[in-house]
């Protein structure tokens, strides 16, 4: 049987292993070196110049790092994948690689805070002007697309919005304009949904929250398809990439020119403990998921929630597209849930016994936190409304605790 046709609970454990070149050891080594040493120039020049394969130097490729590239690759169904420092380095390089000075790029709004910060205030001083965009509104990309619409960004779930886009249609729009699709999958991990499969043309992830799950190391990846075809009359800067690398030109262009010349290298120490988490992906997101499902219903039934969303919810406005699209194994760990007031919301956080209060999500923990006085305080108020902070709302990861301890313990602070 070949990897391909292994069940997604068995790739996430074998795929990409091999024991062999690792004297046996069922993880990889921990190549923790700066730099490689070769006996000869001609050898060294043969690998500078990509006319064999090696490693240089920690900044440019490291061999643990490559484990976890083509594993999260397999994971997707993509051709490759470039691991990076941060959730965020792996946003902002593959926009990045793609949208040069006076270009635009499409954005659905329902962003991740930084991500927002990125697209709405630096990107526009190097030149990109960024059009945002209500993430489920397909009329609204296709009105703001122009000639010089280089890209299209979204989140599968938005954080913390908690809305889903349709992926599929999103990418026959952004096809029809020659654009690729970029989609940032941290929220569903590829075990609930694979963009790929629905025409999405790049696939990042923060490693951070759930891939590696236990809040161990900070870590991103970007995955490409292969498929998107960056016609040069649109992408006139691809043309050196697709030579180099004709399956695979995205890579080419994101790995040469950004992430080793901005230094975004992830570290190896980080890749193996992510590789750590990724073993137990499968079993923690049955849990997360059944938990969130749970708490959700519980909060939606508790007199002092005024609202909870959650797209697993049969009144969710995101959960028909959410049901249809994903792999029917659930709707993800995170949720959110109004009180009446703020002063009630620090009341709850100061409240919990067991959930931890922090900046976090995808742990084993439950995770509470309020995000318009924490990550949000310095936003003004209406770019707070765009991404939906409210002063009432409280984020919650759920864990994999016992649900019956998660409950008494969002019980006992909402008494
Ligand atoms: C956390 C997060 C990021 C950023 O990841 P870091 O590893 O913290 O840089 C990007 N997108 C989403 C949806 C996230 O939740």
């Amino acid at each position: 049987m070949s990897e391909n046709e292994w069940k997604f609970a068995t790739k996430v454990i074998h795929a990409c292993q091999s024991p062999k070149d690792w004297h046996g050891g069922t993880l990889p080594p921990i190549y923790q070196t700066a730099a490689h040493r070769f006996d000869t120039a001609e050898e060294l020049s043969d690998v500078f110049a990509g006319r064999e394969p090696g490693f240089i130097y920690q900044r440019l490729r490291n061999p643990t790092n490559q484990v976890i590239e083509q594993k999260i690759a397999a994971l997707e169904g993509g051709v490759g994948a470039v691991a990076t420092s941060s959730g965020m380095a792996a946003v902002a390089n593959s926009v990045l690689a793609i949208a040069d000075s006076g270009d635009e790029i499409v954005s659905g709004n329902s962003l991740f805070m930084s991500t927002y910060v990125l697209f709405a205030n630096v990107l526009p001083r190097f030149g990109i002007k960024v059009n945002l965009v209500e993430s489920t509104d397909l009329a609204q990309y296709e009105a703001a697309i122009t000639g010089k619409t280089k890209l299209i960004f979204v989140e599968s779930i938005g954080n913390p919005k908690m809305d889903v886009p349709d992926i599929s249609e999103l990418s026959k729009i952004a096809h029809r304009h020659s654009a690729p699709l970029i989609v940032d999958n941290t929220l569903p991990t590829p075990y609930l949904f694979r963009p790929i499969e629905h025409g999405a043309d790049i696939v990042v992830h923060s490693l951070t929250k759930f891939l590696n799950g236990h809040g161990s190391a900070v870590g991103g990846v970007i995955v490409d398809s292969g498929d998107f075809p960056w016609p040069l009359d649109k992408h006139v800067g691809f043309k050196l990439s697709k030579e180099r690398r004709p399956a695979a030109p995205f890579l080419d262009k994101v790995w040469r020119e950004i992430h080793i010349n901005f230094g975004t290298t992830l570290a190896p120490m980080h890749a193996f403990l992510t590789m750590i988490g990724l073993d137990t992906l499968v079993l923690r997101m049955d849990r997360h998921v059944a938990n969130a499902q749970a708490l959700a219903e519980y909060l939606s039934s508790h007199k002092k929630v005024k609202w909870v969303n959650y797209p697993g919810l049969a009144a969710n406005p995101s959960h028909e597209t959410a049901k249809r699209q994903f792999a029917g194994l659930g709707y993800g760990g995170l949720l959110t849930f109004g009180l009446e007031t703020q002063e009630a919301c620090f009341g709850f956080i100061e409240n919990l016994k067991l959930t931890y209060h922090l900046a976090n999500l995808g742990d084993s923990k439950t995770l509470a936190i309020h995000p318009y006085s924490s990550q949000y305080v310095a936003f003004t108020e209406e770019a707070r409304q765009k991404l939906s902070i409210h002063p009432e709302m409280i984020r919650v990861s759920v864990g994999i605790e016992h649900i019956d301890d998660i409950i008494a313990d969002f019980d006992q602070a909402l008494k």
